[in-house]
């Protein structure tokens, strides 16, 4: 059904990059051999997923929508792909991003933009924008994400989805090709939240391939999306993340939401976390300096294209050759920022201040969680924006991530989950609840109290 649903609507949609059908189906038959053996897989057993393009596929080409990728075949599979695989999940095939996981909106693509399937001349958020589509559009159930700076909880809201970016090495980064190390996050994309947390536990956990994941026990998020409820609970209310410069119908749900936990029995308090506000800047900093020292290994010998190796040229030209034809103008950016940032002499004035940022933000979360048990905020400042809108202007892009940076630079967890349509544009809004590292499942059990 959901290859025949492709089929419909892709063409208009364009949330995949790599599809096939005969390989679906063969996998759908494998596992249903596995069940009839007596295997027990689980609840997702025979569940059809998207991955995000960014995950490593053995059987499918992973190209993290660059060009440079075009025609790799990876040798392995990524942690999370392997562990669905073995919960007997189907792949249905790969699905579109913003290159290397910068953007916030899918249209930095080197295949195309992606559209929003609640308004096609519209972005679907980024950079995890195939996936949010996929879903949105019913072409998949379920789909994987990457969540740097927001590219997971920013499309599940403008698509009207559920969407969770793990606590940082509670989901392993073994096999996704990496953009910022220190920040990136698989996490799923779901319709409801328990969808998105059976997802979350079965592919969550430590994994001794990844050197920054957490040996400790997945938080239970499934059964805290069971519970739903909030009687008691301490919700802190951001000062810094909302009021001017936000959308009315954005801001509007929002209050609506907050108004519902308390009628739901929570007590709301208003928080300051002051340092929120240089989020931001120091994210660009660190980020794109994660970047440039990451995509050094894409050096025309080792992987995918390979542009002007005609015996003539020097392995420097045909690097500089590759490159030059290889990134597109988003990663190109990022890598000169980057390179900037982390050279010396400057080293201190950026890259350094940045980090030193980084523990302002940490410090201000966890001076807020000794207070209450999670934070709330809209997840995105605006719904989805017309395509072409903003890309001729990278900081209004780089805008969309305004509240959902400070989670990724200090590592805690947090859930968007939808919360209405603004009244304006009649597009879906989302909700954060953000919850220390760890505590992933006050997330769940928050959003599944309100969605
Ligand atoms: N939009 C942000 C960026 O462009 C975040 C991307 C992400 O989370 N991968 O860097």
């Amino acid at each position: 059904a959901y290859l025949d649903r492709i089929a419909e609507v892709d063409g208009d949609v364009r949330a995949y990059l790599h599809l096939d059908r005969e390989a679906a189906l063969a996998q759908a038959r494998e596992v249903d051999e596995r069940i009839a053996a007596g295997e027990d897989l689980g609840p997702l057993a025979g569940v059809p997923v998207a991955h995000k393009d960014v995950f490593t596929t053995v059987d499918m080409p992973t190209t993290a929508a660059s060009k440079i990728l075009s025609g790799w075949h990876p040798p392995y599979d990524a942690t999370v792909t392997a562990r669905l695989r073995q919960a007997g999940m189907v792949i249905l095939g790969k699905t579109n991003m913003d290159e290397f996981a910068m953007g916030s909106s899918t249209e930095n693509s080197a295949f195309g933009a992606t559209r929003n399937p609640w308004d096609l001349d519209r972005i679907p958020g980024g950079s995890s924008g195939g996936s949010s589509a996929a879903v949105a559009a019913y072409e998949a159930p379920l789909a994987t994400g990457t969540d740097t700076g927001g590219s997971i909880r920013q499309p599940a809201a403008v698509c009207g989805l559920v969407g969770a970016k793990p606590t940082y090495g509670g989901s392993s980064r073994y096999g996704l090709i990496a953009f910022a190390s220190s920040l990136d996050t698989p996490g799923p994309i779901a319709r409801t939240v328990l969808d998105a947390a059976l997802l979350h536990e079965a592919f969550s956990g430590h994994d001794p391939r990844d050197s920054t994941s957490v040996d400790a026990p997945v938080p239970p998020v499934v059964e805290a999306a069971r519970r739903a409820d909030v009687a008691g609970l301490r919700v802190g209310v951001v000062r810094e993340l909302g009021g001017e410069g936000y959308q009315p119908g954005v801001q509007q749900r929002f209050q609506e939401s907050v108004e519902l936990l308390e009628s739901l029995g929570a007590k709301v308090v208003e928080v300051s976390c002051p340092s929120f506000d240089a989020a931001l800047a120091a994210y660009y900093l660190i980020a794109p300096s994660e970047c440039s020292s990451n995509l050094a290994r894409f050096d025309a010998m080792r992987y995918g294209l390979r542009v002007g190796d005609d015996g003539s040229r020097s392995a420097e030209e045909v690097m500089s050759l590759t490159r030059a034809e290889g990134f597109g103008p988003e990663v190109k950016r990022r890598i000169m920022l980057g390179t900037y940032a982390l050279s010396s002499g400057y080293y201190d004035a950026y890259y350094g201040s940045a980090q030193q940022v980084r523990t302002l933000i940490k410090r201000d979360f966890d001076a807020a969680f000794e207070n209450v048990d999670v934070l709330v905020s809209p997840t995105t400042p605006t719904t989805a924006f017309p395509i072409g809108e903003r890309t001729g202007d990278p900081m209004s892009m780089y805008l969309a991530d305004l509240c959902t940076i400070p989670t990724n630079l200090a590592g805690n967890a947090a859930l968007s989950v939808p919360c209405g349509l603004a009244p304006e544009d009649g597009l879906p809004v989302g909700l954060q609840i953000m919850a220390p590292a760890l505590a992933d499942d006050r997330t769940y059990r928050v959003g599944a109290a309100v969605e």
